[in-house]
């Protein structure tokens, strides 16, 4: 049932060029700024991110930085994907949660990695465009939440791996709580106009946190984030 007859009608051309602009990425944007996983390199290069953009700017995709989306929202840069997921040192035999979806590109790269994605959004019309994108594309070990992510997703706890892809004010204590022991959880963490991607993991009752890069996150809003602007 693809919703984006675009996505399925593009001529061979245009493919073509997809391609290229996807191996350029990988090389230069990735493996160039120390990106080692070799299954990251390869499922980034697989993917076809311009179907994840609106397709207005569907040339873009491949640029190196992040991309509107519908909403206000934006697609993660291709660099920050790759260098979550490393860091999430993703398993066939994980259980994962996504706390936004957005285009559902990060989603679709976690569920070529991992055994189960959860992936939970809160605007509803985003959730069911990645639900379609990913359909399309053959990713089935999905699951698609809608609701408020910030206090993570108990019905289908505990995860092996929590990624937060969208900016908090602190590390949210119940996605903590929903980690297994020895889990790892990976969140940009600050202000809103900048973060730092923070990765913890949890060891019985305690946490050792560590401070990765710093990024620039549309705000995580919801209860344990931040209270969505009255305007
Ligand atoms: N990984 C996505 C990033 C999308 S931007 C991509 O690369 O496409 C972050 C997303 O988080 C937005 O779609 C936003 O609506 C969503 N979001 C913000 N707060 C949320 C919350 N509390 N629960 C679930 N989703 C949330």
């Amino acid at each position: 049932m693809p919703t984006d007859d675009r996505t399925m009608t593009e001529d061979p051309r245009k493919q073509a060029k997809y391609e290229r602009l996807r191996r350029k990425m990988v090389a230069k944007q990735l493996a160039r700024r120390g990106i080692r996983d070799s299954r990251v390199l390869e499922v980034m290069e697989s993917l076809p991110r311009e179907q994840f953009v609106p397709p207005g700017i569907r040339g873009a995709a491949y640029d190196d930085r992040a991309l509107p989306i519908d909403h206000g929202q934006t697609i993660s840069q291709p660099f920050i994907v790759a260098y979550m997921t490393e860091q999430l040192t993703p398993t066939s035999s994980h259980r994962v949660l996504e706390v936004g979806t957005g285009s559902g590109y990060q989603t679709a790269v976690l569920c070529r990695l991992c055994g189960h994605v959860y992936t939970i959004e809160r605007i509803a019309p985003l959730q069911a465009a990645a639900a379609a994108r990913l359909a399309a594309i053959g990713c089935h070990n999905v699951t698609f939440a809608h609701g408020d992510g910030s206090v993570g997703l108990a019905e289908h706890a505990p995860y092996d791996r929590i990624i937060v892809t969208a900016a908090a004010p602190a590390v949210p204590s119940a996605l903590v709580d929903q980690l297994v022991d020895g889990g790892i959880l990976i969140a940009p963490v600050g202000g809103e106009r900048t973060q730092t991607l923070t990765r913890v993991v949890r060891r019985g009752d305690t946490t050792s946190t560590t401070p990765l890069l710093t990024c620039r996150f549309v705000k995580l809003i919801g209860a344990d984030g931040w209270s969505p602007r009255v305007t």
